[in-house]
């Protein structure tokens, strides 16, 4: 039966090599990864409104065909689409995302529209609908998939994904549910249950046969659910048996017991100008309990842009100080570092407390006095990039680090480190929040502490989306905003195959600006091309107040600090990703007061860009930008779930399928013998048949070999 799985989807009846192709382009290759394909949602047509009683205001679902579909002419262009279901016809409108519609709309279409009743000359109409193609309808009467009754019929119909290659071979929605008939069929029972007996009863799930047929043709919500549910808590079991049996090898070696809220630390947070928030002292308790233990510490420290994690990282490096050791803070760029460290070295410099810094960029003489003092011994703090961690560098004694990923994901090299010192306390603090279960989950053995409070008197930045076209109207309001005496920053995307000309295009503007609209204020230009000093020196200049308005490629992307930019112009925003975005807009705002983002749009936006925009818009906490980040682009892509190995997650949602994936963790640490939390792990709880049972459906699913909890 597992060669059934494995089989390629060409096995299935009505696969051919054409269709099989363009099941490949989804990531369809064998019969397992079609009969997981889950349907992105169900319709049901019971709650489907005939057109002809449809009433103004109403939030309804529709279930028809295109009449007709095209650009209309006019002010402002739009997109119109006329759709019947024999009882009546509705027109739909777009003025937004044009291109996109247009490719994904065509007459003749059988759609599902979903949105909010209008009324315009006389007739119904639902602006921005979202809709779901089932496939033309031509098409589908051919296949005999469409019998005369199909509008009105109840039941539910499961929506599937749908691109422009599945279209073209005949698998829109309908097509494919066609072929997922055969597939199961040809399976029938001979599916065998990955999961044990008892998994099943404790977490009260149905069997993979009946998952596998209401997934595809459920016959009620609730049977759709269960199915669903089923699925999903065996692909979290199956991630989590992978990160148990991780969390076996790790070896669990003895660390520094420090004296925590030593007089240094007391010194520095009473020397602040500001109290700690709820949030920030919770967090530094946290950070202080690991650091007295045996143990070395293993933290995840998250929080939003602007919300202080810095003063925990202070917390971290005096406290190795106090024990007479040495502390280290990495960060990702050098201006960065920079940063950090002028900001340290000021306020360490009244509890006398050395502050170096290192950098590739200091000169030979420089870097050995610093390298000389780090390995003298001398308790202090180092700060600076990676050049911390290369060879030559030699800590005499490094008792805590602290890395600041900003939006980077937590691939740390935790080797390199403890090769520095005898294993390091070490604390990573990254801008990007992913709920916390989540986050245990996917940094296995980090702990993970949240700062979800901002300082006081902070405003959110307003943000809004101008079409690029709007130009003029938009340098007037920089002139506005810089006559008031204000700093801006203008970011231009750079991306890699028109590198060229995208620097081109922020150079033009720089050069087009200065001389004209612009010409009475100080600019500056930064790009990628710039020697690294250069760079500096006018990112450094723009700090000091000496530049009003920054030109710049995305250079400036990760956490500086400007406290007198109140606005910031992304160019292109839609081909930004969301949490590159989110980054670039807690640029401004950073010195309380009113702050501005204007996301700069082109007309040609993906169905993503869209969504992106529109998620910008409507929030600015971190939390739910993340949330909708993870929605768009999908786990895979978002955690590069397998660059972390792990296996694809195909019907469960990291976000709202939390609570199952605890206990999904909970089973499969309990079955491998591994203690959540973190101590010694117990011999296997199941027996090795049901053991390499699953070995042996991980290995087809990850498509490589691997080693279950020891048992080759
Ligand atoms: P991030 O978490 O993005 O690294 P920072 O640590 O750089 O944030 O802090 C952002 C700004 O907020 C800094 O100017 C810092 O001095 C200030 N700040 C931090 N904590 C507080 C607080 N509790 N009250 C007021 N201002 C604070
Ligand atoms: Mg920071």
């Amino acid at each position: 039966m597992t060669d059934r799985l494995a089989a390629p989807v060409q096995y299935v009846k009505g696969v051919g090599p054409a269709r099989a192709e363009a099941l490949e382009s989804v990531g369809i290759r064998s019969v397992e990864d079609l009969i997981f394909h889950a349907p992105r949602r169900y319709v049901d047509r019971r709650h489907c409104s005939p057109i002809s009683e449809l009433r103004e205001g109403e939030q309804v679902t529709v279930l028809g065909e295109v009449l007709t579909a095209s650009v209309a002419r006019g002010r402002k262009p739009r997109f119109l689409a006329k759709v019947s279901d024999g009882t009546g016809i509705i027109e739909c409108v777009w003025f937004r995302g044009v291109p996109y519609v247009k490719n994904a709309l065509r007459g003749g279409d059988l759609v599902v529209l979903s949105g909010k009743v209008g009324l315009y000359r006389g007739g119904v109409q639902i602006a921005h609908p979202e809709f779901e193609v089932l496939g033309s309808v031509e098409e589908l009467s051919e296949s005999g998939e469409l019998p005369e009754d199909t509008l009105h019929a109840g039941g539910l119909i499961p929506i599937y994904p749908l691109t422009a290659e599945l279209r073209s071979v005949g698998l829109a929605s309908r097509g494919l549910r066609r072929i997922m008939r055969n597939a199961l069929d040809e399976l029938k029972e001979q599916v065998e249950d990955p999961l044990t007996d008892e998994l099943i009863d404790r977490r009260e799930l149905v069997s993979l046969a009946e998952a596998l047929e209401g997934l595809h043709f459920p016959r009620s919500d609730e049977e759709a659910e269960s199915a669903r549910r089923r699925l999903a808590y065996e692909e979290f079991f199956f991630m989590e048996l992978l990160l148990a049996d991780r969390s076996r090898k790790i070896q669990r070696r003895p660390g520094t017991p420090f004296r925590t809220w030593g007089p240094l630390v007391r010194e520095y947070l009473e020397g602040l100008d500001f109290s700690l928030t709820r949030a920030q002292q919770r967090v530094v308790a946290e950070v202080f309990e690991d650091m007295g233990s045996p143990y070395p510490m293993s933290r995840l420290l998250q929080g939003d842009v602007g919300c202080g994690k810095t003063v925990v990282a202070a917390c971290v490096l005096l406290t190795a100080v106090e024990q007479g050791m040495q502390g280290a803070l990495m960060a990702p760029t050098e201006i960065l570092a920079d940063q950090h460290a002028r900001r340290l070295r000021d306020e360490f410099s009244r509890l006398d407390v050395k502050v170096h810094f290192l950098s590739s960029r200091l000169s030979g003489t420089e870097r050995e006095s610093v390298l000389r003092s780090l390995g003298s011994g001398t308790p202090s703090v180092a700060i600076g990039t990676h050049a911390l961690i290369q060879h030559d560098v030699d800590f005499s004694a490094l008792g805590a680090v602290v890395v600041d990923e900003q939006h980077r994901f937590g691939v740390l090299q935790r080797g390199e480190l403890q090769a520095k010192g005898s294993d390091p306390d070490v604390l990573v603090m990254t801008a990007t929040p992913i709920p916390r279960t989540l986050a245990m989950t996917l940094y296995g053995d980090l702990a993970v502490s949240v700062i979800d409070e901002m300082p006081p008197g902070r405003q959110p930045v307003e943000t809004c989306r101008v079409p690029l076209t709007k130009r003029e109207k938009v340098i007037e309001r920089i002139g506005e905003v810089l006559a008031d005496g204000k700093q801006v920053y203008w970011v231009f995307p750079l991306v890699e195959e028109s590198e060229k000309s995208d620097l081109a295009a922020a150079v033009e503007s720089y050069d087009w600006l200065r001389s004209g609209p612009l010409g009475n204020f100080r600019l500056g230009l930064v790009h990628g091309r710039l020697k690294p000093e250069e760079k500096d020196d006018v990112m450094k200049r723009f700090r000091d107040g000496e530049v009003d308005l920054l030109v710049s490629t995305t250079v400036i992307e990760v956490g500086v600090d400007i406290a007198g930019a109140t606005m910031i112009l992304v160019e292109h925003a839609e081909r930004f990703g969301l949490a590159q975005l989110h980054q670039l807009r807690g640029r401004v705002g950073r010195g309380g007061g009113k702050a501005t983002c204007v996301l700069l749009e082109s007309e040609q936006l993906t169905e993503e860009g869209e969504r992106r925009l529109a998620a910008m818009v409507e929030t600015t906490d971190g939390f739910r930008i993340a949330e909708a980040d993870l929605d768009i682009r999908g786990p895979g892509e978002f955690f590069g779930t397998r660059q972390h190995g792990l296996p694809d997650l195909r019907v469960a949602n990291l976000i709202t399928d939390q609570r199952l994936l605890g206990e999904a963790r909970e089973d499969a640490f309990a079955a491998l013998g591994v203690a959540l939390d973190g101590s010694d792990p117990a011999e296997p709880s199941v027996p090795i048949e049901i053991l390499d049972r699953w070995r042996m459906t991980l290995e087809r699913r990850l498509g490589q070999r691997i080693v279950l909890a020891d048992i080759a």
